[in-house]
């Protein structure tokens, strides 16, 4: 099925500079007139307000992003052809990554930055996970899902678009199998010297934080010999290479009893003694508050919050709570410890994280270095023209 692009999207004059540097949004406000009637995640034709050609997008009249731009080249048809093409174009720039990633378990598609806005596919082993996370992914679902199938005809494909963001897109929330075999309680896969046990039905995301996989080994240089308090665990992606690296005791708190079951078993997996950790199945503000009050002290300290701020709106409260969070694992560190310290909210810029850390080893009374900037793994790439894409950043400071 080839779509003729009929329907037309005007943008306001002046508000066409942003989608003359590719950047793929366009929000509703700088849309003049829509022209026909569009259904949700249809094509559209995007033109200025002379009429001249900018490209084509899939429109999603719900969500405060009104148009997502699959492509700016005039005249491209956009169609199964053109999804075939971008989706063979990210597994080949992944395939250049292949010495960088030490795994098997990677993001093969990473949406906006891969010029396939809302559309993720991680590969954990055999299994493709997807999630449509847009209104144009969603219209081309099934012809995704059979490119997917031609493509990559020995993995099974299962399907995870059970997250909020659909909401906004007002669409419903869905997951299970779309080919293949049904996949087993849980997929193993490894990650430099680290194997790991992934739930891809129930796990958050489509399963694993692959975005952390380089700074795990960052945190593995400094394990050795210490004792770690790694806030925010989730199933221990920082707790085994810590123990493998030879910490001497890792504390692991976490709200999901599921995930800290799962750690469990990935740290027997490993060939770790249980008895090297300690897991606390409890919120995170509550626990720093009770170690600071009970006199305890760690020598490394994560803390890999999920995301505090959805939008621009949550910011100031977003704020608070790394600043919380950081100054009390400031106050808990020895002299001569680490701190571990990421947020995963786009809308935190690095230079407001940098200050709030900063404001937080001042208000805990402790003179703290910078030693390290992290960001996400190299296969969850951005695309230049869309900074939207890096989302995770990350800190290590050396405290006094
Ligand atoms: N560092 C992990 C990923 C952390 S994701 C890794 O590398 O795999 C954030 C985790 O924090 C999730 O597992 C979530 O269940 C947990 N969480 C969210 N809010 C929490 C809170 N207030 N206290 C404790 N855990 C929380």
């Amino acid at each position: 099925m080839i779509q003729r692009v009929a329907k037309r999207v005007i943008i306001n004059r002046g508000r066409d500079k942003s989608l003359r540097h590719h950047h793929p949004w366009i929000f509703s406000g700088a849309i003049q007139k829509v022209e026909g009637t569009v259904v949700p995640g249809e094509t559209v034709q995007v033109v200025d307000s002379d009429g001249n050609i900018i490209g084509y997008g899939a429109y999603s009249p719900q969500s405060q992003i009104a148009v997502r731009m699959w492509s700016f080249e005039p005249g491209e048809e956009i169609g199964p052809e053109f999804f075939r093409g971008r989706i063979q174009q990210a597994y080949q720039r992944r395939q250049q990554l292949i010495p960088l990633l030490h795994t098997d378990a990677i993001r093969l598609i990473n949406a906006e930055s891969d010029g396939l806005p809302g559309l993720i596919v991680d590969r954990y082993g055999d299994f493709l996970v997807c999630q449509f996370l847009s209104a144009g992914a969603e219209f081309w679902r099934a012809e995704l899902i059979t490119i997917l199938q031609e493509l990559f005809p020995a993995a099974s494909l299962y399907e995870r678009s059970d997250v909020e963001i659909r909401a906004k897109e007002g669409l419903p929330l869905r997951k299970g199998l779309l080919s293949g075999v049904e996949p087993p309680e849980v997929i193993e896969i490894y990650e430099h010297q680290c194997r790991f046990l992934v739930d891809i039905r129930n796990g958050h995301k489509t399963g694993f934080y692959l975005d952390q996989r380089d700074n795990r080994q960052q945190l593995a240089a400094f394990a050795a010999g210490r004792e770690v308090l790694n806030c925010f665990s989730y199933t221990g992606g920082f707790t085994v290479p810590a123990l493998l690296a030879g910490a001497r005791q890792v504390t692991n708190v976490e709200s999901s009893a599921a995930a800290l079951e799962l750690l469990e078993r990935n740290v027997a997996l490993n060939g770790c003694d249980r008895q090297r950790i300690e897991n606390q199945e409890a919120d995170v503000f509550h626990k720093l508050r009770h170690y600071r009050d009970a006199g305890r002290s760690f020598d490394l300290i994560i803390l890999d919050p999920p995301k505090f701020a959805e939008s621009k709106s949550q910011l100031a409260s977003a704020s608070r709570g790394y600043k919380d969070i950081n100054l009390l694992a400031f106050k808990l560190l020895r002299p001569g410890g680490i701190l571990f310290t990421f947020s995963c909210s786009g809308q935190m810029v690095p230079e407001l994280f940098q200050k709030i850390v900063a404001d937080a080893a001042l208000d805990a009374g402790r003179s703290a270095q910078i030693i390290g900037r992290l960001s996400q793994a190299p296969d969850h790439a951005v695309e230049v023209q869309f900074p939207e894409g890096g989302y995770l950043k990350g800190l290590i400071c050396l405290v006094d």
